[in-house]
Formats: C-alpha cells, structure tokens, sequence
C-alpha cells in the first residue's frame, strides 16, 4: 500500500517522497481526499436541485 506525502499531496513508493524529499508518514491518510469529497458534495447538490426542479415542474 502506497505513503501519501502531505506536501506534495500525491501517493509516493517508499519512505521518502521524490519530488520534496520529505519522510512520508505510513498511509494514516484518510481514504478519500477532501477535493473528491467536495466533487461528490457538489455533485448531490447538484442532483438534488434538478430533483427539486423536476418536482416543481411536474407540480405545475
Ligand atoms: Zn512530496
């Protein structure tokens, strides 16, 4: 399983990152990066508001 360098925000092979040189910490990482949990929030508040505009449309 691949270190994640916090620095450079990229999975890194081995103890020491190759583009900064700093010692990457064993993967204690969160699973999910925080822009893709934010892609994923936007994508179901997108898809929430076309539900809602879907709704509203068919009401009327
Ligand atoms: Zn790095």
């Amino acid at each position: 399983m691949a270190t994640w360098c916090e620095t450079c925000d990229r999975p890194v092979e081995g103890e020491v990152c190759d583009i900064c040189g700093q010692p990457v910490v064993e993967a204690a990482r969160e699973p999910i990066p925080w822009r893709w949990r934010f892609v994923i929030v936007a994508t179901i508040i997108y898809l929430i508001w076309r539900i809602y505009q879907l709704v509203s449309w068919l009401s009327h």
